[in-house]
């Protein structure tokens, strides 16, 4: 491992704040010294407060912020005399000691100090680095770990056994490092935990943990390449291969029944080949609280909660309730690594956190998790049981995955933006690139299924589906139309809605809380207008394919409702020409055309955005088969 410190890039961070704020992101740059938010940093300095006097304050990073990105505002400003005294306290519960940790600041607007804030004040030395890192944990999470780390680093560190973090850990460390430390001790280390090293400046700090994680690292050096026993992965499928139909079914089974026994809907991303599996548990305190304690094996989802359940009954105490039992980590024989999570976010973070376990599985000579005793303390502490009631409820669409057609401009990309906005999941389809979109020509069945099924290994799944890919071809009167035209309109307009609808429907079936689908229709529905027939024959066509579908699929619990705007003038077919030639054919400004309507009030694509997706909240539970005009009241409508 090399130092990234750059004596240029340095002198840019002039303070001793800034130059925490420097190194702190040089440690979060690696991965396998800190992921995720993991780690942390401090400088201890003296700030002039507002009587003129100096006070000794420990820069602490904040909860909330991540190494990599962090800025001095992701500092917790702690008044050192406060952490001391409250190390010297016999007991203190966490909530306590988070509580007091938050009253010792100088600014009560900063970010909630680390647990760890206590650790970093007593530790006498101006700058302190704290990781989890990998090959740290690779030697200390086995049998004979704690003779290995003395072993390596001699009296360089001081040695603490594993406690929990939290007041108990600070409180042994507090009484161990005074007792244990020498001229020679440059760092400390937390058996089954992490690192600490320090210094008088902020490059020492850094370049001391570098030196303290490359004599863990030169262990694995020369060693051979440990086998790799019981692969899970078969060849051949995995990574980028086009996954069958039957399998991306499975997949949306898989995450039907995981969401069934979490009690909400889950976002599950499968991530392929994952060399051998680890069926111990979590590597550190840290990971433990995302990943659960055990991976599952296959899918017997109801199983793995029921041994769930059995392990809250075992440790847990009255006091306590039982977290979700769902699994976080799934490891099965043919899709290989699957990780779930609330948010697509959520889930990138346990496959991180799971491949870095790996990794250190395969370093480790005999890997030994942390005992389940341990691992459940850790997974139900008070702390985060706290902050999990103080979250508040989770947005409207958490977990859930819609699919947007015609995403990549006007309404549609207004509905990706509103169902982002509720927490889901996006895909946009169409045929122009856009964020969070798949390219795909609607009126080929096989990319259809081709990006469902992307969409389906990525997420797990699709809950809605908001239909709005259409064209609106050039005036035109009967007599002047082309079967072409005609054909093409319908191609679009229908065909395509309508095979998408046949392939969405088996997966709209397996949505935890009910599929949903919104069409958007047109005004010209119910009240068509000379020159657009195919148009208006189009959009009626698919108003009675909706109506069917809500006859057919009532008892798939799926709910199918058609919007019917009129006048959006925010789309891509009305140019600032188009406009003003259409208000012109009216006799009316542009200003009057744009509310030509009983309201006259504009109506935006977003406007018909948040009713779509509103549409697809528990407020419209018991409707279907409705059709809602967004037109500002249109008296041909009414
Ligand atoms: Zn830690």
């Amino acid at each position: 491992m090399k130092s990234l410190w750059n004596h240029q890039e340095a002198s840019q961070f002039t303070d001793d704040l800034a130059q925490r704020v420097y190194t702190s992101r040089l440690l979060g740059r690696d991965s396998s010294l800190v992921l995720h938010g993991g780690g942390n940093t401090s400088v201890k300095t003296r700030v002039k407060n507002v009587f003129g006097e100096y006070e000794d304050i420990l820069y602490v990073k904040g909860s909330g912020w991540d190494l990599e990105t962090i800025e001095a505002a992701g500092f917790s400003p702690c008044r050192m005399p406060h952490l001391l005294r409250l190390a010297q306290l016999p007991a203190l519960s966490d909530p306590q000691m988070a509580n007091e940790l938050r009253a010792c600041m100088t600014n009560p607007n900063a970010p909630a100090p680390s647990v760890e804030a206590i650790l970093h004040a007593i530790l006498p030395h101006k700058f302190v680095d704290h990781t989890h890192a990998d090959a740290f944990i690779a030697i200390t999470n086995t049998p004979t770990g704690d003779q290995r780390v003395k072993e390596i680093y001699g009296d360089r560190v001081v040695i603490i056994p594993y406690v929990m973090p939290g007041f108990k850990l600070a409180k042994l460390c507090a009484e161990l490092f005074p007792k244990l430390a020498t001229g020679k001790t440059i760092g400390m280390a937390l058996l089954h935990h992490g690192l600490f090293s320090f210094g008088a400046t902020a490059q020492e700090s850094y370049e001391r943990m570098i030196e303290l994680v490359t004599l863990a690292e030169q262990v694995f050096v020369g060693a051979a390449s440990p086998p790799r026993p019981g692969r899970i992965m078969t060849a051949g499928r995995g990574g980028n291969a086009a996954p069958t139909q039957q399998e991306t079914l499975e997949i949306a089974t898989l995450r039907r029944e995981v969401s069934e026994v979490a009690g909400f809907p889950v976002i599950l991303t499968v991530q392929g080949d994952v060399g051998s599996p680890n069926r111990e548990g979590p590597a550190t305190p840290d990971h433990v609280l995302r990943t659960k304690r055990l991976p599952l094996i296959g899918r017997d989802v109801k199983a793995y909660a029921e041994a769930y359940r059995q392990y809250f009954r075992e440790y847990g105490n009255p006091s306590l309730t039982m977290l979700d039992p769902a699994p976080r980590v799934i490891l099965d024989d043919t899709l290989g690594l699957c990780t779930v999570g609330r948010s697509v976010k959520e889930a990138g973070i346990v496959a991180d956190i799971y491949r870095h376990t790996i990794d250190i599985i395969h370093r480790a000579e005999h890997w030994q998790a942390l005992p389940a005793r341990d691992i459940f303390d850790v997974e139900y502490w008070d702390l985060e049981q706290a902050k999990l009631r103080k979250a508040g409820p989770p947005p409207v669409f958490a977990g859930e995955v819609a699919l947007v057609t015609g995403a990549a401009s006007g309404i549609g990309n207004a509905c990706m933006e509103s169902f982002r906005k509720r927490g889901a999941a996006v895909v946009g389809l169409d045929l122009q690139p856009c964020p969070d979109g798949i390219v795909c020509d609607l009126t080929n069945e096989a990319q259809i299924r081709q990006a469902l099924a992307q969409a389906i290994r990525q997420y797990g799944g699709l809950d809605m589906l908001v239909l709005n890919a259409g064209i609106f071809p050039q005036s035109s009167s009967i007599a002047e139309l082309t079967m072409e035209q005609w054909r093409k309109v319908m191609q679009v307009n229908l065909d395509a809605t309508f095979a998408l609808m046949r392939e969405a429907y088996p997966f709209l079936k397996l949505a935890p809380n009910g599929g949903r689908v919104v069409v958007i229709g047109s005004k010209n529905v119910p009240a068509p207008g000379p020159g657009a027939a195919a148009y208006s024959a189009s959009k009626a066509a698919v108003n009675q394919l909706a109506r069917v579908a809500a006859l057919e699929w009532g008892k798939d619990r799926i709910r199918i409702n058609t919007l019917h705007p009129n006048m959006v003038f925010d789309t891509a077919i009305w140019t600032p020409a188009v406009l003003e030639s259409r208000a012109r054919h009216y006799g009316l400004t542009i200003e009057q055309y744009k509310t030509n309507n009983l309201l006259h009030i504009e109506i935006t694509s977003r406007d018909v955005a948040e009713l779509a997706a509103t549409m697809c909240t528990s407020i419209f539970a018991k409707t279907t088969g409705a059709q809602v005009p967004v037109d500002g009241g249109n008296d041909r409508v009414i």
